[in-house]
Formats: structure tokens, C-alpha cells, sequence
């Protein structure tokens, strides 16, 4: 069977037409999926039932199944899914006040290999599907009231957004289609470790998408140590690149920095920071590190945190420290994934 979620723009159309049947049924069957967040074609009930039945023996809605379904005091929430062919991904709801952000992955592992980082440690499996990604959406957005919509997207789960950016774009392109999802594209986050062909073709493109580029180093000796694909790109290209794409849809940049216990948190890492990002329209996002087993990092201290920070917004940079959510849900990406690396699926709550 054919996955419905990859299968939305082309493949569905296309089915009802060969039937003899009119172009508004893929609309009526999107509003379902999308608006009615329908689970199975029965339900559909504006649907001629033989078409129904037809569209069932064709296409399946949902390949994954849900491994584990963890909520944490703040709210917030992550699944583990089991995709089709046994790999696992995972995919986090974040409640903050009027937000329901939706964090999803696009690859099942990374090969962007960042040392500190859960998902990357058995490097990259393959890609997922257009489908694999929506369908993360549809899961979580089933998580939310009748009278709760999604309202922001941040592609910061496992993978790396710009290694699988054929198959993202048209997930975010349904997310934000008003016969989508209806989440606006501003409000959507790519966070990326900043691999400059890719960032130069979204520049290119003109997306709406805010662009969130993972430094975790000030300069190039230290960044190929935690994210050694930095070794073939550099981090002055990274930069640049980042900077065509501001230019292209003048959104403002963020920069997102892991600190890491005496690791990347000394003075003179942030006034390197300050140097290389000086008279941008940026903001630099201070994560302090979420320690992962079997991992030799840890998290920095308090004073250590306030220091950098201090002294990146004692640079002329806007700077902010973010809070984790769901801590004790394993909510860092990666890490829920390999806890529960052997568990066999539940049915979703
Ligand atoms: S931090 Fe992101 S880019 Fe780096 S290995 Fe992990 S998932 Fe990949």
C-alpha cells in the first residue's frame, strides 16, 4: 500500500482520476487529514462510501507506530515512532503559553556525527519520507484538544534538515499550505549545522522558513572537534552562507551554541563568538548542555553560563539562554531513542 502523506500532491489526484472522479475529492480528503484529523478513511463520512473503500485498499494513512509516548510536568510531550521498516524516530510537543511547537526529525540517525549528541552517535540510516515527516505532525497534532491547533514548527529533532531537503521542503509546504496545516511559514525554524550549499540553495529558493544555524564553536580548530563535518565546510563559509540567506528573506538570524563544561564555555570562546558575528542581525541561542549517557560532556555551571552570556551581550550581541523543556523525558533529540532502543510498540494514548 501507498502512504497517503507522500502521496497528497501527485499519487491521490491521480488515483481519482483514473477512477472518473473530480479534483475536489483530494481536497475533501486532505480537509480530513489535515482539519479533521480523521485516522482512518471510514470516517471521512462526505466521501462516497465505495470511494471510501477503494481508498483504503490503495493507500494506507499511517506507517508508524507509536514505541512510546512519554509526557513530562511541563507538558511537555514526545513519541517514540517505529517506522515501517523497524527503524525509530522521535518527535516532541512543547506547550508555552499560546504555543504548541512541534519539533520533528527528518533523517532516522545523522552523519553530521556532533560529538556531544545522542542521535548521531550510529551516524545516519537513510532519510525519511515526505510522509515520515508530516506524519510526525499528524501524531503530535493528535496529542492537542479539538479546540488546540499546531502553531510552530522547529525541524530541530534527529537529523541533519539539509542533507534531506528534497523531501522536508514538501512536508513544510503541506504544513503551511492553508489546505495544509495552515501553520504560517514564519513561523517554521530549519535548524541546521549550516552545510553551505543547501543554505544557498533555500536562500536562492526565498523561503519564509527561519534559519537556525548550529555553531557550538567560535573557531574552526574547536568546531571540528564537535561537529567534525565543519572539517570540509569551515566555518567562515558557514557564516556567509547563513548571511545570503538573511539577505534573501531578511529574517534574522539565530545561532545556536551548546555550552559545554569546560569545553566551549571559556572567555575567550565568547569573545571569538562576539568577533566572528559582529554587526549581524543575529541572536545567539546559549543551550546549556542536556548530558547524554555514555557521553563524556557535561553540563556547565551556572557561573560559567552567566559569564559567556555576559560577555556575548557585553560584545553587541543579542543573546539569550534557552530553557529546557522535558527534561525528564529524555527530550534532548536522540536520547529517548536509545533508551528505549528494544521496546516494543504501545498503541497511542
Ligand atoms: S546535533 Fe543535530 S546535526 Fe549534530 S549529530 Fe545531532 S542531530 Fe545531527
Amino acid at each position: 500500500m501507498k502512504h497517503l502523506l507522500d502521496q497528497l500532491g501527485t499519487g491521490l489526484p491521480e488515483f481519482l482520476r483514473n477512477a472518473g472522479l473530480p479534483e475536489y475529492r483530494a481536497r475533501q480528503v486532505r480537509r480530513w487529514l489535515f482539519a479533521g484529523r480523521a485516522t482512518d478513511f471510514a470516517t471521512m463520512t462526505d466521501l462516497p462510501a465505495a470511494l471510501r473503500e477503494s481508498l483504503a485498499t490503495e493507500f494506507s494513512i499511517w506507517t508508524t507506530e507509536v514505541v512510546a509516548h512519554r509526557q513530562a510536568n511541563d507538558e511537555t510531550e514526545k513519541l517514540l515512532l517505529q517506522l515501517a521498516d523497524g527503524n525509530r524516530i522521535e518527535c516532541v510537543l512543547i506547550r508555552e503559553g499560546d504555543r504548541r511547537t512541534c519539533c520533528i526529525s527528518t533523517q532516522v540517525g545523522c552523519a553530521m556525527g556532533c560529538v556531544f549528541c545522542a542521535s548521531g552517535l550510529e551516524g545516519v540510516v537513510r532519510n525519511l519520507t515526505t510522509g515520515e515527516i508530516l506524519e510526525q505532525l499528524l501524531r503530535l497534532q493528535q496529542l492537542l484538544p479539538a479546540d488546540e491547533r499546531l502553531t510552530h514548527i522547529v525541524v530541530m529533532g534527529m537529523g541533519e534538515p539539509l542533507a534531506n531537503l528534497d523531501r522536508l521542503l514538501p512536508a513544510l509546504a503541506w504544513a503551511t499550505s492553508p489546505e495544509g496545516l495552515g501553520i504560517s511559514g514564519r513561523r517554521v525554524t530549519i535548524s541546521t549545522v549550516g552545510l553551505p550549499a543547501a543554505l544557498r540553495r533555500l536562500a536562492a529558493e526565498k523561503h519564509p522558513y527561519h534559519l537556525a544555524v548550529s555553531l557550538h564553536a567560535p573557531n574552526d580548530a574547536l568546531r571540528s572537534q564537535l561537529v567534525p563535518v565543519n572539517k570540509s565546510a569551515g566555518l567562515s563559509d558557514v557564516v556567509a552562507a547563513a548571511d545570503e540567506y538573511f539577505a534573501a528573506n531578511g529574517r534574522r538570524l539565530t545561532f545556536e551554541y551548546v555550552l559545554l563544561g569546560d569545553v566551549n564555555d571559556r572567555p575567550e570562546h565568547a569573545r571569538q563568538l562576539v568577533a566572528l558575528l559582529r554587526e549581524r542581525t543575529a541572536m545567539v541561542n546559549v543551550i546549556p548542555y542536556n548530558p547524554v549517557a555514555g557521553l563524556p560532556y557535561r553540563t556547565p555551571s551556572d557561573e560559567a553560563v552567566e559569564r559567556f552570556v555576559g560577555l556575548v551581550r557585553g560584545g553587541g550581541i543579542e543573546v539569550q539562554v534557552r530553557v529546557r523543556k522535558g527534561d525528564q523525558i529524555d527530550a534532548a533529540c536522540g536520547q529517548l531513542r536509545r533508551s528505549l532502543a528494544t521496546t516494543a510498540p504501545v498503541a497511542l494514548s
